[in-house]
């Protein structure tokens, strides 16, 4: 082993597909080429002046300052227990049912560290959030995908998961709405999954990073509210993409009281808390009025139309979205999800994502994200509509 080799579970990790596309895009910068991103999602817009006022304050005062508790400050767990009643009519006791994760991301990753051991399985939604596979193999442990199949409303086919790999997963990673797929969550999927994690002693990890951004009058449930979740399973609720908060780090873990104390003790060995300031702003986007994300809510509804239409009327098949912030699409008869993407970056100067950066399953599509300015937006389509018109 040399000097800097990197630890055997880190070569693991999938080689990074995309740096190839990611230098084109580089180049092209670099040679004047004004190049538009529809790939990443993150919010344009600013967080709600009322989160940013009550940070401000939150910030300068003293008693905030010190290491915060892994558990969380009462007022947070209080105002998640809150917010769960009313929007989901969920109860959630605010003792030992919620405590503060450092975003998503943390928390789905240090959930691998405290349930996983070499030999485990992950079940892991695919087309899905990397971390779902990559947090799995980084503890040592296997993610096995479980394909989202279109035809199920993108779905996994529970029972077509085989016996010997049921006996070994431990966790199950659902994700609805789903990034990539905009889907929402199906009728009953719910209701199976919790059936399927008793039987086979699998505890569901719900990433709920999308329920707050809908369109068309959708409401998205939280799975904590199917009957027998909270025994199997937990939500993982994000506070990044709803609330414009996706660099403040903000999000909680809810549900299965056992479940959540042993992440907290995978935490209290791994960081020192959410910054107390921190907590108390997201607690100010909790308690805040709804008008701000409805008002998100129709902006985005508004470039969702303006991308399904651009790609309908140049031959792309694709369906509306109900919920998150991509637009989830087939990539035309003889392409791959790779070769569409480099066409489209090629020949309009527009950069959108690969399905096949999300999971195996997501070959064959290709995503937009709809956080780019609106006339940012609407040159990218009219490039795309001009330069793709027979693709
Ligand atoms: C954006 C996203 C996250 C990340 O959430 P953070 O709270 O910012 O870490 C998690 N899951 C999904 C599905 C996402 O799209």
């Amino acid at each position: 082993m040399a000097l800097t080799d990197p630890s055997r579970r880190l070569q693991a990790m999938p080689p990074y597909m995309f740096a190839e596309l990611e230098k084109k895009i580089a180049d092209k910068r670099a040679a004047g080429i004004d190049v538009i991103s529809l790939g990443i999602g993150d919010p344009d817009h600013p967080t709600y002046p009322h989160v940013v006022e009550a940070m401000q304050r939150a910030v300068a005062d003293r008693g905030n300052q010190n290491y915060p508790s892994n558990r969380g400050r009462e007022e947070f767990r209080e105002a998640f227990s809150d917010f769960y009643r009313n929007r989901f009519g969920v109860d959630i006791d605010p003792e030992d049912e919620v405590i503060p994760a450092i975003g998503a991301k943390e928390c789905i990753y240090n959930l691998c560290f405290a349930f996983l051991d070499p030999g485990d399985v992950a079940l892991a939604s695919d087309p899905g959030y990397p971390v779902y596979t990559g947090g799995p193999i980084l503890a040592g442990a296997e993610a096995v995908l479980l394909p989202l199949k279109e035809e199920l409303g993108f779905a996994p086919d529970l029972d077509a998961i085989d016996q010997g790999t049921a006996e070994r997963a431990r966790l199950l990673f659902l994700n609805y709405p789903n990034n990539p797929s905009g889907a929402i969550v199906p009728d009953g999927l719910f209701e199976k999954v919790v059936d399927f994690a008793r039987e086979n002693e699998i505890l569901v990890v719900h990433d709920n990073a999308y329920s707050e951004t809908t369109y068309d009058g959708y409401v998205a449930p939280s799975f904590l509210a199917t009957p027998g979740a909270k025994e199997v399973g937990v939500e993982v609720f994000s506070l990044s993409k709803g609330y414009n908060m996706t660099g403040w780090r903000v999000g909680a873990i809810l549900g299965n009281a056992e479940a959540i104390s042993t992440y907290w003790r995978l935490k209290t060995n791994v960081d020192s808390g959410l910054f107390e300031a921190i907590q108390l702003a997201a607690v100010a986007a909790l308690d805040g009025p709804s008008g701000p994300l409805e008002e998100m809510n129709a902006i985005y509804a508004r470039r969702r139309d303006l991308v399904v239409d651009t790609l309908r009327a140049i031959g792309v098949d694709v369906e509306s979205p109900k919920g998150t912030i991509y637009v989830w699409a087939p990539v035309p008869e003889g392409y791959t999800s790779t070769s569409f993407c480099e066409k489209v970056l090629e020949e309009a100067a527009v950069v959108i994502s690969p399905g096949s950066m999300y999971g195996r399953s997501g070959e064959g599509y290709f995503r937009i994200s709809l956080t780019t300015p609106d006339e940012r937006l609407s040159e990218a389509l009219e490039r795309m509509r001009e330069h793709l018109a027979q693709a």
